[in-house]
This record gives structure tokens, C-alpha cells and sequence, in this order.
């Protein structure tokens, strides 16, 4: 009897920008920790930025936020 191989095919994931509320942010760096991809970080003015060509999408730093200053577009 021969072997049976399943290919599984997933969906790319889903691609999206991030938008940061300032005025809500406190710069916890929760999210950044969060983030399997480095897709957020602090820059030189310590404020966050994300990176879009990271993101893979996960939604991970949604649910990471205490101040619900994340919301994707
Ligand atoms: S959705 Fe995932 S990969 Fe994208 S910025 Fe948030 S935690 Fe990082
Ligand atoms: S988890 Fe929320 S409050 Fe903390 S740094 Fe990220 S966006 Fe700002």
C-alpha cells in the first residue's frame, strides 16, 4: 500500500494597517513584545510606529493593548 500525502493549502494572511491612537497610547510597549515580527517599535522620539511590510496580520497586539489605542484598517 502506498504512502498518502495531504497537501494543505492555507490562505495568505490577512494584510492590514495599523493605526495607533496617541492620545490613548502610554507607551507600555506591550504590543511591541507581543509581536512576533517586529512589525512595531519605538523610534528615536520614543514614539510607536509600525511597520507594514512586517505585519503578518496575527492581530496579536489588538488583544495586547490595555488602553485600546490599536485598531486596524
Ligand atoms: S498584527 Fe501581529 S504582526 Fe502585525 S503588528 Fe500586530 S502583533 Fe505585529
Ligand atoms: S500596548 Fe497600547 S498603550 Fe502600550 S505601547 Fe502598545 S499601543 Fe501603546
Amino acid at each position: 500500500m502506498g504512502l498518502c500525502a495531504q497537501v494543505v493549502h492555507s490562505d495568505p494572511p490577512i494584510k492590514f494597517d495599523v493605526i495607533i491612537d496617541d492620545d490613548k497610547c502610554i507607551d507600555c510597549g506591550a504590543c511591541i513584545s507581543l509581536c512576533p515580527t517586529d512589525a512595531l517599535h519605538f523610534n528615536s522620539d520614543d514614539r510607536l510606529e509600525f511597520s507594514y511590510e512586517k505585519c503578518i496580520g496575527c492581530l496579536l497586539c489588538l488583544d495586547s493593548c490595555p488602553r485600546y489605542a490599536i485598531e486596524e484598517m
